[in-house]
């Protein structure tokens, strides 16, 4: 993943021994939906295009005409460097979906980190309302406690008057 992201037109012209106008010439196309390849400008015939297909019978790039006339070197049997931008254009390409996957799931996983944020800050806001909310209770069950205290207290001193008024009823 590290390299990947290091991945960059430059390192590839440095890899595969292009120039940056070599690598920009190449185009990754896919033909009649079915055919991936890469169509290089020749650097030399303006117009004249070269396609670069992969051999899956021989397991080889190849390097065919497209526009006009096939390279010179690969119809003399030589490597052309037309196959080093293809193999570098693919290469690029797939950094680049890489990195923009890295991107998506950074995206994804800030969303998360942000759901997350918000709902530790709704919990403790309900955390605070409750703690309020318990505080208010408890003062009110004080006040009420005082009450009936104050209110036994006062039933307590007439009781013995009744009780003494009972009791000399009684006698
Ligand atoms: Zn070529």
């Amino acid at each position: 993943m590290a390299t990947a992201t290091a991945i960059t037109p430059s390192t590839l012209c440095e890899k595969y021994h292009l120039t940056i106008e070599q690598l920009s010439a190449g185009t990754h196309v896919v033909l009649n939906g079915t055919q991936h390849c890469v169509i290089v400008e020749s650097a030399s015939v303006p117009g004249q295009e070269y396609k670069i297909i992969w051999n899956s019978e021989y397991k080889v790039l190849q390097c065919t005409a497209h526009n006009g006339e096939a390279c010179k070197a690969s119809a003399n049997g030589k490597q052309c460097y037309h196959k080093r931008v293809a193999l570098a254009v693919i290469e690029l390409e797939k950094a680049q979906s890489i990195r923009e996957r890295q991107q998506e799931q950074a995206e994804v996983e800030s969303t998360k980190e942000y759901q997350f944020e918000q709902a530790i800050q709704e919990f403790w806001q309900a955390s605070q309302t409750f703690e309020q909310l318990t505080a208010e209770f408890n003062q009110i069950i004080q006040e009420a406690n005082e009450r009936e205290k104050s209110r036994r207290d006062a039933q307590r001193l007439k009781l013995p008057l009744n009780g003494n008024k009972g009791f000399s009823l009684l006698r």
